[in-house]
């Protein structure tokens, strides 16, 4: 019969073995332990040794904050590009408004709601990197009508050939050269590219 080990003040992870407490339901040996967090936790002997068991439970936290933490960036990310886009069709003051709001491109009622535009944009392949793209821009804003690309792609599309969206803003490219100050050959070259937005526009 072998003797259980001692495993008295032996480090696993985070966790550090205190004392024995029992046996659990399975008859397996059980040791208190301390985290380094400053919880307590009672842990079977064999998931210390064998590594499964490393904390107290708060690394297994630790991953769902720092996930959730990205999500928001996300969702943070993807308001603006809402924001900009019931903006620029429904308010006349607006710098944008007459390409959009007065030439009758309009945002869906189901989009009016930000959490619809969420969840459609999650399911559609949305990616920190791509931008919202209308397949015909005579219409407007609506699941039916709109798709996810990157900028590459949609300086890339014959159809759009000149319009560029950044910063949820949609001009052509010599809008964003009037706009930007930046000759719009230099725009197009660097976008033929595929350099990021924000570089695209950098002055
Ligand atoms: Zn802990």
């Amino acid at each position: 019969m072998t003797r259980p080990i001692d495993l008295t003040g032996k480090r696993f992870g985070r966790l550090v073995a205190i004392k024995p407490v029992g046996n659990d339901k399975h008859g397996s040996k059980q040791w208190l332990c301390e985290c380094d967090c400053g919880n307590t936790a009672i842990v079977v002997s064999s998931s210390l040794t064998k590594g499964n068991t490393r904390s107290c439970g708060c690394i297994a936290s630790e991953k769902i904050v720092a996930r959730n933490y990205r999500h928001g960036l996300r969702r943070t990310r993807l308001y603006h590009i809402h924001q900009g886009m019931k903006q620029r069709c429904g308010n006349p003051s607006h710098s944008s408004y007459k390409d959009y709001g007065a030439k009758g491109v309009k945002v869906c009622d189901e989009w009016k709601d930000f959490e619809k535009f969420y969840a459609w944009a999650m399911a559609n392949g949305y990616t920190e990197s791509m931008t919202i793209d209308r397949i015909d821009n005579s219409h407007g804003y609506s699941p039916d009508n709109c798709r996810w690309v990157s900028a590459f792609d949609q300086a890339s599309n014959k159809k759009n050939n000149h319009n560029v969206t950044w910063n949820g803003e949609t001009h052509t490219l010599a809008e964003w050269s009037r706009i930007t100050g930046i000759r719009s050959e230099l725009l197009r070259y660097r976008l033929r590219r595929g350099m990021d937005l924000n570089l695209v526009f950098k002055k």
